[in-house]
Order: C-alpha cells, then sequence, then structure tokens
C-alpha cells in the first residue's frame, strides 16, 4: 500500500454506504485520511463524524446547515472548511488533492459528484448505480477520456468485477471482446416479498418493504429490492460497466445472498464470488485494489450454510425487473424516464401517498407518455430527469417541488 495515506472523498458518508466506507477506513489510518465528508440533511451526524474523521471539507444540501455546522467545527477548534450544494459536492470530488472517491449519494443526486470524479481523473468507487443506469455510455466515455479508474461497489458488480481477468479488471480490453466470456449472471435475494401470496402485494407497508431478509440498506434501496427494480437497474449497471448486451446477462434469485454474482466462460466454468452479505467486503476490496485488506467481516462458514439455491425470477411478480430489463434495449432515454419515475415512486410509496403495486404502474405509464430523445450530454439527462420527475408528480397527483 501507500506510503502517505491516501485521501478520500465520502460522498453520502452519513448513508448505509458512508458508513460502511468510514468503517473500513477507521481501521487503517495509516493507508486512508478522510479529505471531505458529504451529507444532504443531516448535519449533526455529519458534525459527529466530522470530530471524529477531522477532514478537510464537510459538505451539507443547504445553506443554513452549513453556516451550523461551520460554528460547530469552529467552537471544537477544527479547521474543516464547510462548502454546500451542488457545487460543494462538485468541489470535493475533483479536488486536486483527492486520490478516491466514494460515490454513495443515492439516486440521480449524485450523478453530478460522480462525474465530477470521473472527469478529474479520479479513483471512482462508484455505489451510486443511478449514475451509470442514467447516463451509461456518457459516464463511460468520461472515465475513459479522463484516465479514471472506476471500480464498482455494488456487491454483484464487484463480484463479477473480482471474477474477470486482470486485464480486464486494468480496463486494458473491452471484456466482451476477449477471454471466452459468455455470460453474466447477476444473484438477487427477491427480498420481503419472494414468497408472500401476489394477492396480498398491493396492501404492503413501507416498513414490510425495508424489513430486507440478508442486507441492512437505505430506504431507497431497500424498496428497489422489494420490487426487484433494484436488480434492473443493476442489469443496465451490468450493460454499461462490463459491455456485455442485455440477452448475455441473467438474473438469478438466490435467497441466502452468498453467491454475489457469477461469470460464465465459454469452456463451461462459472466463476462466483462468495462472502456474507455485508457491503465492507465489496468496499474494502475496492478500497485496497489490487491488493486486499481486512474488511472486519466475519468469515464464510460454508459448512453451516444448509444449503445454496437459484431459481428463476417470476416477472408477473416483479414487473419492475421486466420494465428495467426491456429499457436497456429501448435506449438511453427510456433508463432516464424509468429511473426518474422510480424515484419518485420509491418516495410517494415511503411517504404512504401510493400503494406497493402502483409503482410498477405508474412507471409503465409514464415509459408509454414521454417522448424519448437523444441524450448527447449530461445536461441533456438531466434536463430529461427534471421533466419525468414533473409529470410522474403531475400524474400522481402530487404537488410540484
Ligand atoms: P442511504 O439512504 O443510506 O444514504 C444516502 C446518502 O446520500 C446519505 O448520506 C444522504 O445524506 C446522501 N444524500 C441523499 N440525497 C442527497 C442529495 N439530494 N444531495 C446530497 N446528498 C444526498 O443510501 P445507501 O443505501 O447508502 O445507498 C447509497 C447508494 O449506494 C445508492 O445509489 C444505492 O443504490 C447504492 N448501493 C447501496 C447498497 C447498500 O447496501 N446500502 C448496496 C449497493 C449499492
Ligand atoms: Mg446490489
Amino acid at each position: 500500500m501507500m506510503a502517505t495515506p491516501q485521501q478520500i472523498t465520502i460522498l453520502g458518508a452519513t448513508g448505509s454506504i458512508g458508513l460502511s466506507t468510514l468503517d473500513v477506513v477507521r481501521r487503517y489510518p495509516d493507508h486512508f485520511s478522510v479529505f471531505a465528508l458529504t451529507a444532504q440533511r443531516r448535519r449533526s451526524e455529519l458534525l459527529t463524524l466530522c470530530l471524529e474523521f477531522k477532514p478537510q471539507f464537510a459538505v451539507l444540501a443547504e445553506t443554513a446547515d452549513a453556516h451550523w455546522l461551520a460554528v460547530q467545527l469552529q467552537q471544537a477548534h477544527l479547521a474543516t472548511e464547510v462548502l454546500s450544494g451542488v457545487e460543494g459536492l462538485c468541489a470535493v470530488a475533483e479536488h486536486a488533492e483527492v486520490h478516491a472517491v466514494m460515490a454513495a449519494i443515492v439516486g440521480a443526486a449524485g450523478l453530478p459528484p460522480a462525474f465530477a470524479a470521473a472527469r478529474a481523473g479520479k479513483r471512482v468507487l462508484l455505489a451510486n448505480k443511478e449514475a451509470l443506469v442514467m447516463a451509461g455510455s456518457i459516464f463511460m466515455d468520461t472515465v475513459q477520456a479522463a484516465g479514471a479508474t472506476l471500480l464498482p461497489i455494488d456487491s454483484e458488480h464487484n463480484a463479477i468485477f473480482q471474477c474477470l481477468p486482470a486485464e480486464i479488471q486494468r480496463r486494458e480490453h473491452a471484456p466482451q471482446a476477449h477471454h471466452g466470456i459468455s455470460r453474466l449472471v447477476l444473484t438477487a435475494s427477491g427480498g420481503p416479498f419472494r414468497t408472500t401470496p401476489l394477492s396480498d402485494l398491493r396492501a404492503v407497508t413501507p416498513e414490510q418493504a425495508c424489513a430486507h431478509p440478508n442486507w441492512s440498506m437505505g430506504q431507497k434501496i431497500s424498496v428497489d429490492s422489494a420490487t426487484m427494480m433494484n436488480k434492473g437497474l443493476e442489469v443496465i449497471e451490468a450493460h454499461w460497466l462490463f459491455g456485455l448486451p442485455a440477452e448475455k446477462i441473467d438474473v438469478l434469485i438466490h435467497p441466502q445472498s452468498v453467491v454475489h454474482s457469477m461469470v460464465e466462460y465459454c469452456d463451461g466454468s462459472v466463476l462466483a464470488q462468495m462472502g456474507q452479505p455485508d457491503m465492507r467486503t465489496p468496499i474494502a476490496h475496492a478500497l485496497a485494489w489490487p491488493d486486499r485488506i481486512d474488511a472486519g467481516v466475519a468469515r464464510l462458514d460454508l459448512p453451516k450454510l444448509a444449503s445454496l439455491t437459484f431459481e428463476v425470477p417470476d416477472l408477473q411478480r416483479f414487473p419492475c425487473l421486466k420494465l428495467a430489463c426491456d429499457v436497456l434495449r429501448t435506449g438511453q432515454a427510456a433508463a432516464v424516464v424509468l429511473n426518474a419515475a422510480n424515484e419518485i415512486c420509491v418516495a410517494a410509496f415511503l411517504e404512504r401517498r401510493i400503494g406497493f403495486l402502483a409503482i410498477a404502474e405508474t412507471i409503465a405509464r409514464l415509459l408509454d407518455q414521454i417522448p424519448q430523445s437523444v441524450l448527447r450530454s449530461l445536461d441533456d439527462v438531466l434536463e430529461l430527469d427534471r421533466l419525468t420527475r414533473a409529470a410522474t408528480r403531475q400524474h400522481l397527483g402530487l404537488a410540484a417541488t
């Protein structure tokens, strides 16, 4: 590892991935130094993290919160500078002193700073799958043009990355061109409603949807796991990360969440990455790659696991998975519409304004309704995202923001 500590910016530090990242970083003060921490609104939690990690910068969404934090930090005699808004997020993602950026803001809000980090040629640890769903080709082009290093944090994509040859990991070759890769298999737990009678799905609550059987995650991705939209977004993410077409990316339900994903080769070999369902493993992998560090994760005790099972997902039960896979064939604009409509629907479901089944129904309606333009730039993507959000809110009878 490096002689001087790597400077790391953690976007979304107060979230599930952000806190897991800090848990790994905390173990290696000689290797990693926290350059910046960001949060949307949780200012006292960000203050606590700043007191422990003493970053050079902290960022909050609102200027009033940023002012509050600056006063608190001053009273604590810390030199941490406080910024706000999207400009603040981008500034700490692209800062010249930063080595690596953990992009762990949830949703479309994470897009501008993830792009800023890529454009500045950083080592980008990408948890924010929405960046690739919304702007896959533009994002990958940006990474390549800037010579950035892109390391997937999403457990499935991190698993696939680990099962690929080193030349592909180093991006010396396009993955689909060589090495006999025939198929990627993304595993999915199936979420909390895998065996719920279909007739009961209409009435499920946000609490039930967020009670994931194996993983502890933020609310949005937990609801996405319950609808399996999460796996659909991950199919799109895998397409852009690894360059394989939709028909070579399969999804299997694997309720134990031990096999995190697989790569099938033309000689019949299937390589799988296994481990505990604990995000500190992919986070530690990406922080240290190509080295390895202890993530603080319990050993996988295979004899203790009674069995590992796999099944084909039922698209009638999980219409969001089908919508997302169809979108990958339709094009980038459809992916933006899918993602934006989903974000609004999930937030409305969490606020009990719409039922669980209305999520898929609404997204399907919006995909039909919004004209599919050609997207050439990040601005085009963000504009279609705004338009779709407004149209979805209108469709659901929600107040405009
Ligand atoms: P979370 O809700 O726990 O945390 C989100 C973080 O983003 C928080 O720090 C929050 O303050 C910040 N944030 C939210 N909206 C923001 C905004 N508008 N502006 C600035 N900051 C904002 O979410 P999470 O579960 O940690 O997920 C983060 C990302 O990682 C998501 O894209 C998710 O899909 C992906 N991911 C998460 C997991 C997991 O296990 N949690 C696994 C794979 C991928
Ligand atoms: Mg995942």
